[in-house]
Order: structure tokens, then sequence, then C-alpha cells
């Protein structure tokens, strides 16, 4: 099922998730993060891998995750369904935050309030709340 444009239910969920159930899972995502990586998607004009599993892929925990996981932190964003690691096709990561950075004027009102600082090859992107007026950059690990 396609929750946005370019994104299925399935690209933000591990695959035992989506087994068990199915498009329901939706329900386990915030709508706004998925709203914020169709909006990347659609300024920058690349393709934008999430999780990639259903389609013979490496990744699986790059959106929702499940709490037993020992993938990340232990209290993740990622395990509300509230954060998303994003692969921007041809754009290097740091090109990637600068660019949010710059348009988080635009992104804010989308529900974008946190990125993770240097991840290397990803760019972590979510909608926790955070009260506050400016963009939030978290160490990643
Ligand atoms: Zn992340």
């Amino acid at each position: 099922m396609q929750l946005t444009k370019n994104f299925s239910v399935q690209e933000l969920l591990p695959p035992d998730v989506y087994a068990a159930r199915g498009d329901a899972s939706a329900q386990l995502i915030d709508i706004r993060i998925v709203n914020v990586a169709q909006w990347l998607r659609d300024n920058l004009g690349k393709a934008i891998t999430i999780n990639n599993w259903n389609s013979g892929g490496q990744y699986k925990e790059s959106g929702l995750r499940n709490f037993e996981t020992s993938t990340g932190a232990k209290w993740s964003q990622h395990k509300y369904g509230r954060a998303l690691d994003l692969k921007v096709n041809g754009m290097d990561s740091e090109a990637v935050r600068q660019y949010i950075r710059t348009n988080w004027a635009t992104l804010k009102n989308i529900g974008l309030t946190c990125i993770e600082k240097d991840t290397p090859s990803w760019v972590h992107i979510d909608c926790r709340y955070t009260g506050l007026d400016y963009l939030l950059e978290v160490p990643y690990k």
C-alpha cells in the first residue's frame, strides 16, 4: 500500500511487522515523518531509499523498529514510528543535512523537529516533540 506518492508502507517497517499486521502496519507510523521524506523526494528530485527488504535489499530497520531489536538506542524514535533513515540517491549525507537546515522553515510546518549529526551514509530525520523553535541536531549513537 502506498502511503505517499513515492513511499509504500513496506518501506517504513521491518518484514516481521508487515507479516503480522499487513497494511494496518501504517497505523504504527507517524505520517508527518513520511510527509517530510516525500517533501525531500519532491524537492531534491532524487530517489530516496528507506527500507528495501521488499525488493530484495539489505535495509529493514530504517523506519519503525521492534522494541526487541539490538539496533540503535534503547528509546530510539524509530521504535515509536517517528524516525526514518534516508539514503538519498547520488547525494552526500552532509549535503542533504545542509539542504534540510536551509529549508527548515518549511519542513517544521510538515513536522520535522530533529536530525542526527554526522551519520556517514544516511540521514536520520524524526518528528519527536522538542518544544524548540530551532532544528534539534543530536549526535548519532
Ligand atoms: Zn535513525
